[in-house]
């Protein structure tokens, strides 16, 4: 196995300097401080008319800079908004998959199916109907003189009481819904 080199105190130090983040400053300022020193001695211009050439070039690139840093947090933030627009929209684009839950004092399951809203631009709430209390299936709401039944079809046709009186009132149901989908899509 191939031992490493030991460094030498030099480079050792050098590193250390540089790490430091005054040291690395100090260098830096030393370099560029350099560089316009070789400039002038190798185009003949006097120091002085360097750093102010240099300055003229400085106030320039600082414009750049300004503009880079503007467009980059423009770019960030477009990118955040384009992103927000995007999950909206795939929320919006794919149908709920909630469709059934149990709501109000006596727990009540109802059951619901979604319909696209190309006006609002949203899902709607269709067919929302409650449960058959003794089988389950979907009822029909109908008026009668005393109050709104959900009827039972497949209870009716088995002869057995398909009658339920309808406790719950749809308009509280459906703000329901919308609140717990809401609720739903915030836990992501
Ligand atoms: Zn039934």
């Amino acid at each position: 196995m191939k031992s490493k080199k030991p460094e030498s105190k030099f480079v050792r130090i050098a590193k250390k300097v540089w790490k430091d983040s005054v040291g690395s400053k100090i260098i830096s300022i030393g370099l560029i401080a350099l560089i316009p020193l070789i400039y002038g001695l190798i185009k003949d211009i006097p120091y002085g008319q360097v750093w102010e050439k240099i300055y003229n070039i400085e106030i320039r690139l600082f414009y750049v800079v300004l503009v880079l840093i503007i467009g980059y947090f423009i770019n960030r933030q477009l990118k955040r908004s384009r992103k927000k627009l995007e999950e909206l929209k795939t929320n919006a684009i794919i149908k709920p998959t909630y469709v059934e839950d149990v709501f109000g004092a006596n727990k009540t399951k109802w059951a619901w199916d979604y319909s696209w809203d190309s006006r609002m631009n949203h899902w709607a709430i269709v067919r929302l109907t409650p449960l058959c209390s003794d089988c389950g299936t979907k009822t029909d709401i109908v008026e009668r003189f005393d109050g709104f039944k959900a009827e039972c079809s497949k209870c009716r046709l088995d002869g057995n009481g398909y009658v339920d009186s309808l406790k719950e009132y749809l308009e509280d149901v459906e703000k329901e819904i919308i609140r717990r989908y809401d609720k739903i899509l915030e836990k992501g």
